[in-house]
């Protein structure tokens, strides 16, 4: 039995944070962990920010529904979807998901969750598990699935590594460099032709 597990955020959909924070306009919001290595400190400085401008989960939601998904992802995981289980493995919240999620056809998600407050303030957020993309994978083989996975970044390389066959998706040139092992894909149809590669099934294409 084989599963696919995928990537959210530059894969299917635009980053969330640096898309958020070009539409709302508020630059404080563009630093990610490449600027802030600390996660915490990082996302306690973007809840920081929200609430002193005075952005709540709706007003959060309607931006990100505004973003949408990469052009000709839903009609990948679609095609994904018709010859694979497929579980998205993300480093997102799901409430940050839900707009995206609906344009993408509701497929399975693993993330994270956050605290919302009774004005819809954003109060806190708690991570599911630690280093849970590569626990995802390893979760799955115990239930005797193989495992393909496929990512654009540096947090996905442990999920790849652990998974039987990794896929690289448009990725930067540092992850390239350093993870030569995994086949690099640049488009949809690409990306396609990669998991009917990794595939041990004889799958149309
Ligand atoms: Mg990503």
């Amino acid at each position: 039995m084989e599963i696919a597990c995928l990537d959210l955020e530059g894969v299917l959909i635009p980053e969330i944070w640096i898309n958020f924070a070009k539409r709302t306009g508020i630059d404080e919001l563009k630093a990610t962990t490449r600027d802030i290595p600390d996660y915490d400190v990082l996302m306690t400085q973007r809840l920081r920010i929200l609430r002193a401008h005075r952005l709540g989960l709706p007003d959060i939601q309607e931006v990100i529904d505004g973003m949408g998904p990469l052009e000709g992802a839903r009609e990948f995981l679609d095609w994904l979807r018709e010859r694979f289980q497929v579980v998205i493995l993300s480093d997102t919240f799901y409430e940050f998901a839900a707009p995206m999620m609906r344009q993408l056809g509701h497929p399975t998600l693993l993330c994270h969750k956050l605290e919302v407050d009774a004005d819809g303030m954003v109060q806190n957020y708690r991570l599911r598990q630690k280093d849970p993309k590569r626990a995802s994978v390893r979760a799955l083989h115990s239930l005797n699935f193989r495992v393909i996975a496929a990512g654009d970044s540096y947090n996905d390389t442990s999920m790849l590594a652990e998974a039987d066959r990794g896929i690289l998706f448009r990725p930067p040139q540092n992850v390239i460099d350093e993870f030569p092992q995994f086949p690099v894909v640049h488009d949809y149809q690409a990306f396609r032709t990669a998991f009917l590669a990794a595939s041990d099934r004889d799958l149309p294409a």
